[in-house]
C-alpha cells in the first residue's frame, strides 16, 4: 500500500526573509488612485490606516525583507508546515504525475492567514497601536487576526457580516476565545452602520459594509489601525514563507514543480506559494519551465471573466481605486460554500501577472470541486476547506491528463486550510443539495458600464 509521506524542515529553517516580487514584475505596478484627486495615492496617506512599516513594505523595492525574530518566534508554533507527497492520491488516480501539497491547515486558526496576521499585529504593536479593526465574512480572516493580536497583547475588533455571525457561530467563538470583540455588521457602533440599519433594519450585511465599518472605527479612534487579510502587496509578501519553505522541502526529495496551483480569493495564499518559484524563473534559476495556475469558482470568476481596470476594493467606495481584474465593487456573490473566494477583485500583483501571461487561470463550479475534494479525502484523509478544494480539482484534472499522455509531471499545490469548520459544505454535497453556479456575463458588462459612468476619466489615466 502506498503511503503519503510528510517532508519536514527543521524548525530553524523557517525563512529569515520574505520575498518581495515588486522589483521583479514584468512592468511596474499601476499605483492606487485617489478618485477625488485622480492622482496616485501618497503612501503617507495610507499611514492613517496602516502601520508605517506595513506601508513601507507595500511600496518597497527591496527584494528580500527581514522577518523580525519575534514574528519567527510565533511562526514556530506551526511552521515550518509540512509538505506532503500525495502518494495515495496518485495511486488512486493511476497517474504517473507526482503530487505534492503544502499543508497550511496546521496553524491554530487552520489556514495560511496567520502568516500575515501575526506580522501585521507585530508591526502595529511596535508602533504603539493598542487595537486593530477588521472585517470578516465567514470568520477565517477575523480568527487569524484575533490570534495574532492575542500574541502581542493587542485588542482586535472584528466586524462580522451579520448573517454569518448568526449562521456560522464556530469561528466567532474561536475569535472570542482569543479575546477579540466580534460585532455583527451592520452595527450601531459606526455612522455608516447606523445609516444602513436605518434604511434596512433587517439587512443580512455584506463584506463591503463590514469593511466600511472597520475603516470608520479605525480612523475615528486614536489608538486603532485597520488590517486587511489579502489583496495588498504586504500581505502577499508575508505569505511567501509558504513557497520559500516548499522550495527547500522539494530540494530534500530532489524534485522541482512543473506546475504550481492554488485557489484564489484575493490571491494571497496562491501568490505566497508561487512567487518564490516565479523568482527562480525570472532569474533563470528554475530547473524547469515551471507554470503557475490560479483556480477560482465559476460563481466568482474574477480572473477568468472579470475586466482589468481600476475599481474600488469595497462596496462603499472608501478604498482607493486599484488596478485589478474586477467583477465590480457592487458584485453580490452567489451563496457558495467557499466563502473565502467570493471577493469581487484580486491582488493587483497577481492580476498584473495574469494580464502579462505569466499566470494561467482555471474556474470550476462547487459541485465538481466538492467531488474532487471527496476523492482527495478518501485517498489522503485530510479534509480540505472548500476554498482549497478548487486547487485540488485542477490538480486532479492535470494528473488525469498525465495518465493519458504518460508524462510524469511534478504538481505542487497550496493546501490553504482545513475544512473542519466547513463541514456543512460536505453535508450538502453528500446529500446532493449543492448547486453549480455560473456568474452571468451580462452582469459583468453592466458593471463596466456603471464604473465608466461613475469615473468617465478612467480611460485617460496614464497607468
Ligand atoms: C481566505 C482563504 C482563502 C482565500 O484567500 P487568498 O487571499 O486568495 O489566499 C483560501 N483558502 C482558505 C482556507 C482561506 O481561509
Amino acid at each position: 500500500m502506498a503511503t503519503s509521506r510528510r517532508i519536514l524542515l527543521p524548525e530553524d529553517e523557517i525563512p529569515k526573509q520574505w520575498y518581495n516580487v515588486l522589483p521583479d514584475l514584468p512592468r511596474p505596478l499601476s499605483p492606487p488612485i485617489n478618485p477625488q484627486t485622480r492622482e496616485p495615492v501618497n503612501p503617507k496617506d495610507l499611514e492613517a490606516l496602516f502601520a508605517k512599516e506595513l506601508v513601507r513594505q507595500e511600496v518597497s523595492s527591496d527584494r528580500w525583507i527581514l522577518i523580525p525574530e519575534e514574528v519567527r518566534e510565533v511562526y514556530r508554533i506551526w511552521r515550518p508546515t509540512p509538505l506532503y507527497r500525495a502518494a495515495r492520491l496518485e495511486k488512486l488516480l493511476r497517474t504517473p504525475a507526482k503530487i505534492y501539497y503544502k499543508y497550511e491547515g496546521v496553524s491554530p486558526p487552520g489556514s495560511h492567514k496567520p502568516n500575515t496576521a501575526v506580522a501585521q499585529a507585530y508591526y502595529n504593536m511596535k508602533e504603539g497601536i493598542a487595537r486593530l479593526t477588521t472585517e470578516t465574512g465567514a470568520g477565517q480572516w477575523g480568527s487569524a487576526l484575533a490570534f495574532g493580536c492575542m500574541y502581542f497583547g493587542m485588542k482586535a475588533t472584528v466586524y462580522m457580516v451579520k448573517v454569518s455571525y448568526h449562521q456560522k457561530p464556530f469561528r466567532r467563538i474561536l475569535m472570542e476565545c482569543w479575546g477579540a470583540e466580534v460585532i455583527p455588521s451592520p452595527s450601531d457602533r459606526t455612522e455608516f452602520g447606523r445609516k444602513v440599519l436605518k434604511e434596512d433594519p433587517d439587512t443580512p450585511g455584506s463584506l463591503g459594509i463590514a469593511i466600511s465599518e472597520a475603516i470608520e472605527d479605525a480612523v475615528t479612534s486614536d489608538d486603532a489601525k485597520y488590517s486587511l487579510g489579502s489583496v495588498l502587496n504586504h500581505v502577499l509578501l508575508h505569505q511567501t514563507v509558504i513557497g520559500l519553505e516548499a522550495k527547500e522541502q522539494l530540494k530534500i526529495v530532489d524534485d522541482y514543480p512543473d506546475m504550481v496551483f492554488g485557489c484564489v480569493g484575493g490571491g494571497s495564499s496562491f501568490s505566497g506559494l508561487f512567487l518564490p518559484f516565479y523568482y527562480d524563473r525570472k532569474s533563470k534559476k528554475a530547473e524547469k519551465p515551471v507554470r503557475f495556475i490560479a483556480v477560482e469558482p465559476t460563481a466568482c470568476p474574477t480572473l477568468s471573466k472579470g475586466v482589468y481596470m481600476y475599481d474600488h476594493g469595497d462596496a462603499a467606495r472608501l478604498t482607493p481605486l486599484l488596478k485589478m481584474y474586477t467583477l465590480g465593487h457592487d458584485f453580490i456573490p452567489p451563496p457558495i460554500h467557499a466563502g473565502g473566494l467570493r471577493y469581487h477583485g484580486d491582488a493587483p500583483i497577481l492580476c498584473l501577472l495574469v494580464k502579462e501571461g505569466e499566470v494561467e487561470v482555471k474556474a470550476y463550479n462547487q459541485v465538481e470541486v466538492c467531488k474532487a475534494a471527496s476523492l482527495f479525502i478518501k485517498a489522503e484523509g485530510i479534509i480540505p476547506a472548500p476554498e482549497t478544494a478548487h486547487a485540488i480539482k485542477a490538480v486532479i484534472d492535470e494528473a488525469l491528463k498525465c495518465r493519458e499522455t504518460g508524462e510524469s509531471k511534478t504538481l505542487l499545490f497550496n493546501f490553504s486550510g482545513h475544512g473542519l469548520l466547513d463541514l456543512k459544505a460536505y453535508d450538502d454535497y453528500l446529500r446532493g443539495l449543492l448547486q453549480p453556479y455560473d456568474y452571468p456575463e451580462e452582469k459583468i458588462e453592466e458593471t463596466i458600464r456603471k464604473l465608466k459612468k461613475l469615473y468617465p476619466w478612467l480611460d485617460q489615466l496614464p497607468y
